[in-house]
């Protein structure tokens, strides 16, 4: 389920015995015209290297933010941005250990367990995130991963929020063989699982289960044919290297994940990572741009650590290609910009909340 530091700087990369791809080429001239930039991203790039993601982050902020733009803007309408409420469906009380976590049960953090939400508290949060304008219910379980006897449940809940016309995504961790597919059946479009980070820091985040737990995960969600929501976290203690391998890895599945949450992290007091130093802002747009570039299709979001942005942070932030948001006061268990302030903000960028799937069907007729 959901969700700093020391900056680290990647080994830097001796370019001229790398091939490069026209798109990575492309950033060798740090005064690159559009022309240029349209005619690398006709490349049907498939695979990336790490050099390549590398390369990425190291150009000058100009140009990097200009090519980011130029690849949002062939892929979405820059001035729209998809809202997703998220809804705690089981709080607290989880087994298991990620470092960042105020959920789980091995760090004392103050929050009060909340069992399994009953439908009626689903379907009403289902109508107020509707009311409000989101066109997503993303419900989050805070647990290893679904008992079968809890499943019957979440395709209940996934049913309810379907009937009050919303998209729904689910966090609920780890799934066991036949799980993704009964959740689809039930009607569910994404299934949330984070990579979080990078496999090589991963071990300092989370011990309870493993990269290639995450990834199987993954692949079962992508085999019973629901669309994948998966990201990281900014500000775990990470080097710059390890997000260039996170976001080389989320690149290189087998399908890009649909959905891209760049979270930054929240140090809760009683976690591990309670006095993490934070990373520099700036390094936050740099890994959106990163993301939007080599993931062109995707909604990447601006997710968790919001709330601590300024205005004009997040307008850069959609500058670089996020256009996807959590909206409403409050993410799981930790603070997010007020509905209000978020109207407020789309209202003088001039842009606005893309309308749910099923409403965007309806206005085509
Ligand atoms: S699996 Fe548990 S501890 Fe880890 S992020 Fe989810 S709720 Fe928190």
């Amino acid at each position: 389920m959901v969700r700093n530091s020391v900056q680290g700087s990647i080994h830097s990369v001796p370019r001229k015995e790398t091939r490069l791809p026209p798109l990575a080429r492309l950033f060798e001239h740090p005064h690159s015209s559009l022309k240029q930039a349209e005619r690398a991203m006709e490349t049907d790039h498939r695979e990336w290297t790490t050099e390549e993601v590398a390369a990425l982050f190291e150009q000058p902020f100009p140009d990097l933010l200009y090519t980011a733009q130029t690849v949002h803007r062939r892929h979405h309408d820059p001035t729209r941005v998809q809202a997703s409420t998220l809804l705690s469906v089981k709080t607290g009380a989880c087994s298991e250990d990620c470092a960042y976590c105020s959920q789980s049960a091995r760090y004392e953090t103050g929050l009060e367990r909340e069992s399994l939400l009953d439908l009626d508290a689903v379907r009403a949060a289902a109508r107020r995130a509707k009311a409000a304008g989101a066109s997503r219910l993303c419900m989050g379980a805070a647990w290893r991963g679904p008992k079968e006897r809890d499943v019957g449940a979440l395709e209940a809940m996934v049913r309810t929020v379907k009937e009050e016309g919303l998209e729904t995504c689910l966090s609920a961790g780890l799934l066991k063989d036949g799980q993704a597919e009964r959740l689809a059946a039930a009607g569910l479009d994404y299934y949330n699982h984070n990579l979080d980070t990078s496999e090589s820091h991963y071990a300092e985040v989370v011990t309870t289960r493993t990269y290639a737990d995450r990834l199987d995960t993954l692949e079962q969600v992508r085999r019973a044919g629901l669309k994948v929501c998966c990201g990281g976290i900014v500000g775990l203690g990470e080097s710059r290297a390890d997000r260039v391998e996170l976001l080389k890895t989320l690149a290189n599945l087998p399908e890009p994940p649909q959905s891209v949450p760049i979270n930054r992290l929240v140090p809760i007091p009683g976690t591990p990572l309670e006095e993490t130093a934070g990373v520099d802002p700036l390094e936050m747009v740099r890994t959106i741009a990163v993301a939007r570039i080599l993931m062109p299709a995707s909604h990447v979001r601006l997710s968790a650590g919001r709330e601590s942005m300024s205005d004009e942070l997040q307008a850069l932030a959609f500058l670089a290609g996020a256009n996807s948001i959590f909206y409403g006061e409050k993410l799981l268990t930790t603070p997010n910009p007020s509905q209000d302030e978020d109207h407020a903000l789309l209202a003088r960028l001039g842009m606005a909340f893309q309308p749910s799937e099923p409403c965007r069907r309806e206005a085509r007729g």
